[in-house]
């Protein structure tokens, strides 16, 4: 079993270190991962400068891009071989509902997916790695459970999983659910810079809008570990007939 294990908050966050000491014995495991924080990066790639590839004293390979670029680098030459499973994480905070699109964390697990490779994000709730070793010992179990149920021929598949921060054995078991909705983001924060230039900080994301049963935030919210399938498909599928029909009307006009 071969595991690329990458992340967004860079190679030295205990969030990456912890679930690499979880999985390590379950197979050969390799870290390739930021140099620094790069959350909310989604699946950027870097086009326009080099990137480079170090290794840290720890084994762990980092590399001045985002989690995507590691993910990519590693996939297309660096490890000379196609790992069987992408794992990313665990992330320092939630990425639940809309926060996937924006997630660095899934943006790593997810170009392994579009690579045809198995994959999943896992994150903490809440930020400030409280009981980051239960979260890793939690990720370890659904990482043995994938291996078990592995399936060569199946099509891959992407899941993200967040985790509650809480010792583990107040951990609820898995819940598979959907994804909920956020409100929109908090306003922007500015602010004149001493050279008088206004100065700009993206706000917070927003608050749950869609917590009801059957959703991430629900699940979380009760204990569970959530877990959600994700697809990357983005055509509106119901909004195809609607499209067409008026795309259809003009023509005839
Ligand atoms: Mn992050």
């Amino acid at each position: 079993m071969k595991i690329l294990l990458s992340n967004d908050d860079g190679y030295q966050a205990p969030g990456i270190v912890a679930l690499y000491d979880a999985i390590k014995d379950l197979g050969e495991v390799e870290v390739v991962a930021p140099e620094h924080n790069n959350s909310a990066k989604s699946n950027a790639l870097t086009l326009h400068s080099p990137l480079y590839v170090h290794l840290a004293g720890n084994g762990f390979r980092y590399v001045n891009g985002t989690p995507a670029d590691c993910v990519h680098v590693a996939l297309t030459g660096l490890l000379g071989y196609r790992p069987d499973l992408v794992v990313s994480g665990i992330n320092n905070g939630a990425n639940m509902g809309d926060d996937t699109i924006y997630s660095g964390t899934v943006g790593a697990a997810m170009e392994g997916y579009l690579f045809g490779i198995p994959a999943i994000a896992f994150s903490q709730t809440q930020k400030g790695w409280s009981h980051i070793d239960a979260a890793a010992r939690k990720a370890r179990e659904l990482v043995q459970q994938v291996i078990a149920q592995r399936d060569e021929g199946a099509a891959p598949w992407l899941l993200n999983v967040n985790i509650p921060n809480v010792p583990f054995e107040e951990l609820k078991p898995f819940k598979v659910c959907r994804l909920g909705r956020r409100h929109a983001a908090e306003k922007v924060i500015s602010q004149p810079s001493p050279h008088g230039d206004m100065m700009y900080w993206i706000g917070g994301a927003g608050p749950a809008k869609d917590d009801a049963e059957g959703t991430d935030f629900h699940a979380t919210a009760q204990g569970h570990v959530s877990v959600t399938p994700l697809k990357v498909d983005l055509t509106d599928h119901q909004g195809l007939q609607q499209w067409s029909l008026r795309f259809a009307n003009r023509a005839g006009n």
